[in-house]
């Protein structure tokens, strides 16, 4: 008789699945959007302004024959959603998958996955932001890590800020994987924007939050040292069977 193979979660299904557990443990609610997205919801709520690059035809799949329409290009869509159903405080997080219409290569997909994670009451501030991510981080990649914060934009945080985490593999000796300076760009985060509260009827003299979005994609590259991002996509049982 044939042996029968028995098959198991993808690799893509197994991190979202983990990283869902950590927020999860930390009080966040996971929440779910539309991948098909108003204008409205993927740009406008979220203080993107009509004349903004990410608007561009070269970032954004915009749905033929639907005006306004757009596969959206990030999950930042379900906290405008999730706001206009819910009072603070509010804690969730939302993966899924994201859109962006650009040319495919090693670490390019026009297709991936982000997990937004998104926290508004009356007392979040940066500090409680850069301890969240922290807590991530380690439980994500079961290693001691680092966070540094740099200055950076992006239109629904004020402060925006790039954040790099210390590098799990040399430990701050300096590798390939940090390209020897010991840190490694991870995500974009910041603090909630008050045009993006007030827009959805939360007082932001009152209530602040942070925001930050990571691709599950890259950290999974970075874990587990994938060297191309289409291998998580092409469905090869090759390299599945190693996870
Ligand atoms: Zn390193």
């Amino acid at each position: 008789m044939n042996k029968q193979i028995k098959g198991h979660l993808h690799p893509m299904t197994q991190m979202i699945n983990e990283i869902n557990s950590i927020f999860f443990d930390m009080g966040f609610e996971i929440a779910d959007g539309p991948e098909m997205e108003s204008e409205h919801y993927n740009f406008d709520a979220l203080n993107i302004p009509e004349n903004h690059p990410a608007r561009g035809m070269q970032d954004t799949f915009w749905v033929k024959d639907k005006k306004s329409t757009v596969m959206r290009t990030h999950t930042s869509n379900v906290q405008i959603r999730y706001m206009q159903n819910n009072k603070p405080p509010l804690r969730i997080i939302a993966p899924g998958k994201v859109f962006r219409n650009e040319a495919t290569d090693s670490t390019h997909e026009a297709q991936f996955y982000q997990v937004e994670a998104f926290m508004v009451d009356e007392t979040t501030t940066l500090g409680t932001l850069k301890g969240v991510i922290k807590i991530f981080l380690e439980k994500f990649f079961n290693k001691d890590i680092d966070i540094r914060f740099r200055p950076s934009y992006f239109p629904f945080v004020e402060p925006g800020i790039e954040v790099d985490m210390s590098c799990f593999k040399c430990e701050g000796k300096g590798c390939s994987i940090c390209k020897n300076t010991g840190w490694i760009e991870v995500l974009g985060a910041g603090m909630v924007h008050p045009n993006v509260l007030d827009g959805v009827g939360i007082d932001s003299k009152k209530y602040q939050g942070f925001a930050f979005g990571v691709g599950i994609d890259r950290l999974g590259m970075l874990k587990y040292g994938i060297d191309d991002v289409r291998l998580l996509y092409q469905g090869d049982l090759r390299f599945v069977n190693q996870f």
